[in-house]
């Protein structure tokens, strides 16, 4: 089964992702993941990525799809789609990609969060470089402060979690993500998942397995 998760930028995809992959053995593909791994190893294809990614801005659908291709040659089953499609083009590739590989999407998971809540997760959030866990600062500290429960690596603020940045980052959501809810919820395997201030990790955890 390969699964999607939808959702704006804080909605809580990678933490989903994380216990999906721990409990239930699937794989995560997150552009962003790969991509930050480019930029790191500064290679050209890196290179190209941020000049977006530091803006706030989304990478162009020829090397974002670039990528997913190479990675899907490799791994096209227990798949999590996170961060990938953000546009319809991408969307309609990534099923033709699936498609020749004799894979599809079995479901679409959106959680669905109300803004101020994305801008308060955002403000908060800190990673591991290593091993990509996210942390919050009020709501999911690390046992001690500043240091990754798993691998002792010193926890990072991502550079496009700068509010000027989240901005632009949410206002690309707005206009070329959203309009994915629309394309997939009428489609067999679609999952709303509404996730207000008071829902926790461990409940919309919850939900979805109810829904696999
Ligand atoms: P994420 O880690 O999913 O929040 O993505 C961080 C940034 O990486 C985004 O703001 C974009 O600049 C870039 N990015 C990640 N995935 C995609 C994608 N599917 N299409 C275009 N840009 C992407």
């Amino acid at each position: 089964m390969n699964i999607m998760l939808l959702g704006a930028p804080g909605s809580g995809k990678g933490t989903l992702a994380e216990k999906l992959i721990k409990n239930q053995g699937f794989k995560q593909m997150s552009t962003g993941d790969l991509m930050r791994k480019e930029i790191k190893e500064e290679t050209p294809l890196g290179i190209e990525c941020a000049r977006y990614m530091n803006e706030g801005k989304l990478v162009p659908d020829e090397v974002t799809m670039g990528i997913v291709k190479n990675f899907l040659q490799e791994n096209h089953n227990q798949l999590i789609f996170d961060g990938i499609p953000r546009t319809l083009n991408q969307a309609k590739i990534l099923e033709e990609n699936l498609v020749e590989l004799n894979a599809k999407i079995d479901k679409v998971i959106y959680i669905d969060v109300p803004t101020q809540i994305l801008l308060d997760r955002i403000s908060g959030r800190l990673i591991c470089p290593k091993c990509k866990v996210s942390y919050h600062i009020i709501s999911r500290k690390p046992k001690a402060e500043g240091i990754c429960d798993n691998d002792g690596s010193e926890l990072v603020r991502r550079p496009d979690d700068a509010p000027e940045k989240v901005k632009v980052r949410l206002e690309a959501y707005a206009s070329e993500t959203a309009p994915l809810v629309d394309y997939y919820k009428n489609k067999p395997g679609f999952v709303h998942i509404v996730d207000n201030a008071n829902t926790t990790a461990e409940e919309v955890y919850a939900e979805v397995l109810g829904a696999l």
